[in-house]
C-alpha cells in the first residue's frame, strides 16, 4: 500500500485533486501561479491599507477568469469545477480577491448573460470578460438584508423611461464599478436594471473601518431620480427569482473558495507546528497540537469533497438551491473553525499580518454573512427537511 511520507503533502491526504481533469488541473496551476506571483507578495499590505488595485481586473481578464463559466461574448465557457477550483485558488490567497472574481462573473455578468437583451450582452459582456469594465450587484439595502423582498429602492415608469430612487448598502466593487446591476421594486414586482456609473443622480461612497475583507472595495450606492431608458431593464426576469438565481451561482463559488482559505490556514499551522519549539521540542510533537491538526485536516478534506461533489452535480445540471445552501453553510463554518484553530497554533504570531491566518479568519466573517447568512441557509435547509417555512 503506498504511504505518504511527505508531511507537506498531507494537505491533500485523500488525493482529491486526482479527481480533477487535466483541464481543471491546468486552471488550478495557472491561478495558483498568478496568486503566488501577483497576490501573495502584496496582499497583506493591501489588506492593511484597505485596497484592492483596480489593475488586477484586466490581468484576471487576460487569464480568462472573469465570467469563465459563461459561454460566448468573450467568456471562457469552462465547467463549474474549473470555476470552483479558480475560486479555491483565489481564496487561498485572499477572500477579497475571490470576491472580485465572484461578483464580476456570477453577480454582475451572469444576470446580463442570462436575463439581458442581446444589446446589453453585446455592450457589456466582452468588456467585462476582459476586465476592462467592472460590475457590481446591488441587492442589499440599509434596512433590508436577509429579507430583500421588502426593498425600498423603487423604479417608477415615466413615459418610456424609468426613474430610480433609493440606496444600496454593502456593495462589493460599488464605487469602482462601471456598471451596477441594481434590483428595484416596480409596479410589476422586482426588476433588474443596468445603471452606468455616469448616470446622473447615481453616486457611491466607500464603507470604511471594516475589519474583514479589507482587500475588497465595499460601498453604498445612492440613486436620486436616476433616469434610465427602458433598454436599461433586464427583460428576461421578474421577481426575487432574478437576484436569488445570481446568488445561487455565486454561493457555489463560495463553497469552493473557502476551502482555499482553510487550506492556507492549515498549511501555515502545520508548517509552524513542525518548526516552532517550546519546552525543548517542536510544538507539533505535542498531542494537543496533533489533535488540532488531525481534526483540521479531516474537516478540510470533507469540505473539499463536498465542493467537488456539488461541482460534479452542477456540471450534470442536477444541483438544487438547497444543496448549495448546505455547501455554503457547512463549508464556511468549517473554514472559520479551521482558521481559528490555526490561529491558536501560531500563538501570538497568529494575530499579525506577517502570517495569513488572522487575515483569512477575519475575511471569513464576511463570507459567513454575505450571500445568505448562516442562519438564512439553515432556514432553507430546515424548510427542505420539514416542509415548514420558518422565515417569518
Ligand atoms: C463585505 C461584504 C460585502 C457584501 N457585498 C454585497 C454585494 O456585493 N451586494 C449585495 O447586495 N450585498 C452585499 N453584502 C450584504 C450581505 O449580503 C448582507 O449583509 C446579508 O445578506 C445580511 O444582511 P444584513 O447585514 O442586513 O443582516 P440582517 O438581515 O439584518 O441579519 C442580522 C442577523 O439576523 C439574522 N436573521 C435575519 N433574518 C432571520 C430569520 N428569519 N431567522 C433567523 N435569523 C435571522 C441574520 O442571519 C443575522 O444573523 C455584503 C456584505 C458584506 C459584509
Amino acid at each position: 500500500m503506498p504511504r505518504s511520507t511527505d508531511p507537506a503533502a498531507a494537505v491533500d491526504l485523500l488525493r482529491i485533486d486526482d479527481e480533477l481533469t487535466d483541464e481543471e488541473r491546468l486552471v488550478r496551476d495557472t491561478v495558483r501561479d498568478f496568486a503566488a506571483k501577483r497576490i501573495l507578495p502584496n496582499v497583506a499590505d493591501w489588506f492593511e491599507a484597505g485596497i484592492l488595485p483596480r489593475e488586477l481586473a484586466p490581468e484576471l481578464g487576460q487569464l480568462g477568469l472573469l465570467g469563465m463559466h459563461l459561454t460566448g461574448y468573450g467568456c471562457a465557457g469552462m465547467g463549474p469545477v474549473a470555476y470552483g477550483v479558480t475560486c479555491r485558488e483565489m481564496e487561498a490567497a485572499d477572500s477579497g480577491l475571490r470576491s472580485l472574481v465572484s461578483v464580476q462573473g456570477s453577480l454582475a455578468m451572469f444576470p446580463i448573460w442570462k436575463y439581458g437583451s442581446e444589446e446589453q450582452k453585446q455592450e457589456w459582456l466582452p468588456r467585462m470578460a476582459a476586465g476592462e469594465a467592472l460590475g457590481c450587484f446591488g441587492l442589499t439595502e440599509p434596512d433590508h438584508g436577509s429579507d430583500p423582498s421588502g426593498m425600498s429602492t423603487v423604479a417608477r415608469k415615466d413615459g418610456s423611461d424609468w426613474v430610480l430612487n433609493g440606496a444600496k448598502m454593502w456593495i462589493t466593487n460599488g464605487s469602482v464599478a462601471d456598471i451596477a446591476v441594481v434590483w428595484a421594486s416596480t409596479e410589476h414586482g422586482i426588476r433588474g436594471f443596468l445603471v452606468p456609473r455616469a448616470a446622473k443622480g447615481f453616486s457611491s461612497r466607500n464603507i470604511h473601518k471594516k475589519l474583514s475583507l479589507r482587500a475588497s472595495v465595499t460601498s453604498e450606492l445612492h440613486f436620486d431620480d436616476v433616469r434610465l431608458p427602458d433598454s436599461a431593464m433586464l427583460p428576461g426576469v421578474q421577481g426575487l427569482r432574478g437576484p436569488l438565481s445570481c446568488l445561487s451561482e455565486a454561493r457555489f463559488g463560495i463553497v469552493w473558495g473557502v476551502t482555499g482559505a482553510a487550506r492556507t490556514c492549515f498549511e501555515v499551522a502545520a508548517e509552524y507546528a513542525r518548526t516552532r519549539e517550546q519546552f525543548g521540542r517542536k510544538i507539533g510533537g505535542f498531542q494537543l497540537t496533533q489533535g488540532k491538526l488531525a481534526w483540521m485536516l479531516a474537516d478540510l478534506q470533507r469540505a473539499q469533497l463536498l465542493a467537488l461533489h456539488l461541482g460534479r452535480l452542477k456540471a450534470a445540471g442536477k444541483i438544487t438551491p438547497e444543496q448549495v445552501s448546505l455547501g455554503k453553510m457547512s463549508n464556511v463554518r468549517t473554514a472559520i473553525d479551521i482558521a481559528r484553530q490555526a490561529r491558536t497554533i501560531l500563538g501570538a504570531n497568529g494575530v499579525t499580518l506577517e502570517y495569513p491566518v488572522i487575515r483569512h479568519a477575519n475575511n471569513l466573517e464576511s463570507v459567513l454573512t454575505y450571500e445568505g447568512t448562516e442562519e438564512v441557509h439553515a432556514l432553507a435547509l430546515g424548510q427542505a427537511v420539514t416542509g415548514i417555512s420558518a422565515y417569518r
